[in-house]
């Protein structure tokens, strides 16, 4: 009988096959000193070059492999790895303090890691291991250590490694890697991404598997569930085998999803969305049969520049994104910043409790010359299709009011230069602190829709930091408190005539979907991935009997009763 530990699951499918260890030969870092300082950075100057011509390679695999955007990592490796200002400190070492050009380059990146890892931002706090990344490569170079090449690999594995480095990630042929399982990474690491887009079942942050396994010996990785079997034994195999065959018959069945609307049997129609980062996603949300943009994060447009972006530069990203999606309702958010998401190129004020404090609206609505700027660039790209502006984080109707009075500010500057618009562009809100959900219907008289942001409604709801593990049993979407407040905000934009979609991560939560879809919600947005599962649900229900099922769950008083309710239901329902 197999044993089953359990991971993140960051990458769908099933995998069974031979453990391939990679255990990462310890490098021993000499801490000689040296005399002949010109001859040592020489010696790391070659490092660069040699660590270069490896990335050049890489560029080219990725490329052809998986495109142009999934081979940027590489671009930025070789940005870090000729970094001047990292070059100038090495040098310096070396100079001043006769460090071996091992020792300076390991002391310059372990310290830009550092600096990497206390970010609060979980996106910049991945980029550490860009940087862990290029310092192995560079020192191995400066070592003479073999960098083993992944692309060799001639038998069916699944990888087991500490982590897998996009580098590493990238030369993975498919055709031998089956699937791979790390003891550290989550589901935005590079490593997680990278599996998503090569279709390649992962499953990450199990601790310790490296120390569990051995080399050779048969596991299993179900990267929608997050288990990882171990000891298995013939009818083990037998089981996960036909699980297999039922996932690959699940995957194809759908696939016929992509081109339906989404419509319950008796006919009731709703949108399932996508949210996106960036321009380059909306090419697996019109694969995934996306009926639109939910919402496009735009400070992710922020956090990757190294200036606030220029009205042009933001009309260019937000029209690229309305251009693929066809006439499809692409929902723009407004800059989301502070909080967690910081930006290299602005000092926020240090703050007792930054989820409180002065983010996304709070932060525009005190920057006018910022916030008009992106409104300008909305505006703008509004001509070109179906768009929607929202507010993030809006908590009084003041606050949506003065927002609201900027766009026509900027509405009267385009007509004034005779720039062209869309006059019906919708102007709405995310609806994440519990104060606009109990308001909703006055709000619902100024907003044009709504998008219900459980992440951060659930973490004010239950005053649980959603970035802290100790607290995370509270994220708690099922919960009745939480219903009833999406509930009064469905009910609030449904009396002025207006939509309600949802955006946070509940929204492609297969427990809430029949209650979700029972208490009249209009549209679903969520990874591009789970749009067709989510479609399947709801093209296979009854819109009268969902609703029947959210009046029962509005009468329970805790989560597990409700899961047990929505869990019956969805048996009884074949799903
Ligand atoms: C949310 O809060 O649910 C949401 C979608 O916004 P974010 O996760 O970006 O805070
Ligand atoms: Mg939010």
């Amino acid at each position: 009988m197999a044993k089953v530990l359990k991971g993140i699951g960051a990458s769908r499918g099933i995998a069974l096959g031979k453990v391939l260890l990679l255990k990462e030969e310890q490098l021993v870092i000499p801490n000689d000193k040296i005399k002949d300082v010109e001859g040592e950075v020489q010696k790391f100057k070659q490092g660069v070059q040699a660590s270069l011509k490896d990335l050049e390679n890489l560029v080219e695999i990725t490329t052809a492999k998986l495109g142009a955007e999934k081979a940027a990592i590489f671009g930025a490796h070789e940005e870090i790895v000729q970094d001047p200002a990292i070059a100038q400190d090495v040098e310096e070492l070396i100079k001043n303090e006769q460090k071996n050009a091992i020792q300076a380059v390991k002391q310059v990146f372990d310290k830009y890691h550092q600096l990497f890892l206390k970010m609060d931002d979980p996106y910049f706090k991945e980029r550490a291991s860009d940087v862990n990344d290029v310092a192995n490569r560079l020192i191995k170079h400066l070592l003479g250590v073999n960098i083993v090449d992944l692309s060799t690999i001639n038998e069916e594995v699944i990888i087991v490694s500490d982590d897998l480095t996009p580098s590493q990630t990238a030369q993975l042929d498919k055709k031998f890697v089956k699937g791979f399982v790390t003891n550290i990474g989550g589901r935005t690491s590079h490593a997680a991404i990278m599996a998503r887009s090569l279709e390649l079942p992962a499953v990450l942050g199990l601790k310790n598997i490296t120390e569990i396994v051995t080399d050779g010996a048969m596991i299993s990785a179900n990267g929608t569930t997050g288990e990882v079997m171990i000891e298995l034994d013939t009818d083990d195999i037998a089981v996960i085998k036909k699980n297999q065959v039922e996932f690959e018959k699940n995957e194809a069945l759908l696939k016929t999803y992509v081109n339906q609307p989404t419509i319950t049997r008796d006919q009731h129609k709703v949108l399932v969305e996508a949210n996106i980062g960036k321009p380059a996603d909306c090419e697996a949300v019109l694969k995934n049969g996306g009926e639109g943009i939910g919402l496009f994060r735009s400070e992710f447009l922020y956090m990757e520049n190294d200036h606030f972006p220029t009205e042009e530069e933001q009309f260019q990203a937000y029209k690229e994104v309305i251009d693929q999606m066809h006439g499809n309702l692409v929902i723009i958010r407004t800059l989301d910043i502070g909080g967690d998401k910081r930006l290299s190129y602005y000092q926020f004020p240090s703050e007792m409790n930054p989820f409180l404090g002065y983010r996304a609206i709070r932060f525009c609505l005190d920057h006018p010359d910022i916030f008009k700027t992106q409104l300008r660039a909305l505006l703008r790209a509004s001509a070109f299709g179906s768009l929607g502006i929202m507010f993030p984080m809006i908590a009084t109707i003041e606050e949506f009011n003065q927002a609201k009075a900027l766009v026509e500010e900027c509405k009267a500057e385009l007509i004034a230069a005779n720039i062209k618009f869309d006059q019906q562009v919708q102007v709405g809100m995310m609806v994440e602190i519990p104060a606009a959900a109990v308001n909703a219907k006055n709000f619902a008289k100024v907003a044009d829709f709504f998008s219900i942001g459980t992440n951060d409604l659930i973490q004010y709801s239950m005053a649980a930091d959603r970035m802290n593990q100790s607290v995370a049993y509270l994220y708690q979407p099922l919960n009745p408190s939480l219903l009833n407040l999406i509930k009064m905000t469905i009910d609030g934009a449904h009396t002025e005539n207006k939509w309600v979609g949802m955006c946070g991560e509940m929204a492609g939560d297969q427990l809430a979907i029949p209650l979700l879809l029972g208490m009249g919600l209009d549209a679903f947005s969520m990874s591009a991935t789970s749009i067709l599962k989510t479609r399947s649900i709801i093209n296979n229900l009854d819109y009268q009997t969902a609703q029947t099922l959210s009046n029962q769950a509005l009468m329970l008083s805790t989560s597990k009763e409700i899961e047990s309710l929505v869990q019956a239901f969805l048996k009884k329902n074949n799903l």
